[in-house]
């Protein structure tokens, strides 16, 4: 396998511009860890964020639970000042820019420096730490849940169940 770039580290300071959070359509999509960090940080009951902060969105094989946006298309938990949820933020945001995608070349990475003005300023970002990130991303699975069940009666039992049999495994 081909040395990454990144091997020797890039340069990355967040401006906390809120680019990648607004103004723009897009998903994120949740995992099932990423849902039961949000609940615990918003103390919500499941059906009750779902129905406030989520929506389903068919991806071809099932369908997937992202966040809704506001009227502008800014992040629902965008408010001024920055992420509403900053600390318990899905790993998709947590992450970026280190995904793949973004980092498989350089010119992808310059490439995308045009909607992030972090890239390639501020203080370098070690070899390891770009490939502990890029292995979050990569390991955080969006959940996908079969056609057969429907969003209106869908439950957290159905939803999060195997990821709370699994974490209680670990
Ligand atoms: S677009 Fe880049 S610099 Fe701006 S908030 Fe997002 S990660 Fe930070």
């Amino acid at each position: 396998m081909p040395t990454p770039f990144w091997q020797e580290g890039l340069h990355f300071g967040c401006t906390r511009c809120s680019a990648c959070c607004r103004h723009d359509p897009g998903f994120v999509f949740l995992s099932g860890s990423d849902i039961e960090r949000l609940l615990a940080h918003l103390g919500l009951p499941f059906r009750e964020f779902l129905d406030k902060y989520t929506r389903a969105v068919d991806v071809g094989t099932g369908w997937s639970i992202s966040l809704t946006e506001k009227p502008g298309y800014d992040c629902v938990f965008w408010q001024a000042g920055g992420c509403g949820v900053y600390a318990a933020r899905p790993v998709q945001c947590s992450t970026y820019p280190f995904w793949p995608g973004i980092l498989d070349s350089l010119a992808d990475w310059r490439s995308e420096a045009s909607s992030c003005p972090g890239i390639d300023t501020g203080p370098l970002l070690g070899g390891e730490s770009i490939k502990s990130r890029l292995m979050a991303r990569m390991g955080n699975k969006a959940l996908i849940l079969d056609y057969a069940l429907r969003w209106e009666t869908v439950d957290e039992n159905t939803v999060l169940g195997r990821t709370r049999l699994s974490s209680h495994a670990d």
